[in-house]
């Protein structure tokens, strides 16, 4: 899969006074990008396209490159205490993406330049619940992984937690460019999750990521490099040969890791499929002959974290997935956690 590589970037200019803003921005014009100011990361105009989906391709190849200016972070439960903000959105154009609530028609890519401060600002976190361990997630409202070669943010962060007694840092990907990270000095601190579906899931609903194979090859590399290991089967989808499909996944997992030659910590998340009112709309309008399960009365209605209710299976179907897929990684993997099920 060929890396990410911006059609144009916008910067904020008090990102050029951080020493990565700089050296992002030396970058782009060495690589002849087109690069504009822009007042605001939040409020960025200029992207391109006469209709929404146009418009929705072209904001997934733009970067913005900004400051994260609030000092509190959000929550983020099941998987972590706080959210860690390095970057928002991906190149990844996923019709069930998650982000199609909170990002809306134009998700650009938005990298933070002021690591420093938002690193202390997560030391202070750790400090203030010392001696418990506070757990920060990096891929809360992006995957880190497509812009890491261009920002270097989540390898400076996984060497940070590597530093950090009291804190543990964990993101998730599909993403596989994963290299530079092998041979950062994480002390098990850091723990790299890989989301991983159903075949015909990857099929129909997928598109600019890179297959189950090649995600699978990516988390060996990662386990044999010492790291903790994650694989977040999400979002699971209740279909006709739903058991079939979710077997030949956990069956390829088990294959594969077997090759490893470390065992590697392993943990299980699992996260069924669900959406927002406002993210169904969005998806409509972007992919308007999808074949997502969209039909509110199918479900059971929700009420969410950050105010907004969704709509997930009802409690049969919850159970009748709970079960099969936690007996089965259970079978497959007696020594790894299965963390959650949601
Ligand atoms: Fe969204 Fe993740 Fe797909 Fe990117 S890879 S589009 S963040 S679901």
């Amino acid at each position: 899969m060929k890396k990410f590589i911006p059609k144009r970037v916008f910067f904020e200019p008090q990102a050029l006074d951080y020493p990565l803003g700089q050296e992002m921005y030396e970058r782009f014009r060495q690589m002849d990008i087109p690069i504009k100011l822009t007042g605001s990361h939040n409020r960025v105009t200029g992207i391109p396209g006469n209709s929404a989906q146009e418009a929705f391709r072209e904001a997934k190849q733009t970067l913005v490159v900004g400051v994260r200016k609030s000092t509190d972070f959000v929550t983020c439960k099941p998987s972590a205490h706080y959210q860690l903000p390095l970057n928002t959105s991906c190149p990844g154009m996923c019709e069930y993406c998650y982000l199609a609530t909170t990002l809306g028609k134009k998700p650009y890519i938005r990298v933070y330049v002021n690591i420093e401060d938002i690193l202390a600002r997560a030391k202070r976190y750790m400090e203030e619940r010392a001696p418990a361990i506070t757990v920060f997630e990096g891929a809360a409202v992006s995957d880190p992984i497509p812009t890491e070669h261009l920002s270097g943010l989540l390898g400076r962060t996984i060497a940070f937690f590597g530093e950090q007694p009291w804190g543990r840092f964990r993101f998730v990907t599909k993403f596989t460019d994963v290299a530079s990270l092998l041979p950062v000095r994480h002390a098990g601190h850091t723990r790299f999750r890989f989301s991983v579906n159903a075949a015909s899931v990857l099929q129909r609903f997928e598109h600019g990521t890179p297959g189950l194979s090649e995600r699978v090859a990516a988390a060996l590399d990662v386990a044999r490099a010492g790291y903790p290991l994650g694989f977040i089967l999400a979002p699971v989808f209740k279909f006709p040969d739903w058991r079939r499909q979710y077997q030949e996944v956990i069956t390829l997992l088990q294959q594969e890791m077997a090759k490893s030659a470390v065992v590697p910590d392993l943990t299980f998340e699992i996260i069924t499929h669900r959406f927002t009112k406002r993210a169904k709309n969005n998806i409509l309008d972007l992919y308007p002959h999808t074949q997502l399960p969209l039909d509110e009365t199918e479900r059971m209605f929700k009420y969410g974290q950050f105010g907004y209710g969704k709509y997930i299976y009802p409690k049969e179907e919850q159970k009748e997935l709970k079960d099969f897929l936690t007996g089965e990684l259970q079978e497959r993997f007696p020594a790894a956690a299965i963390e959650y099920f949601v």
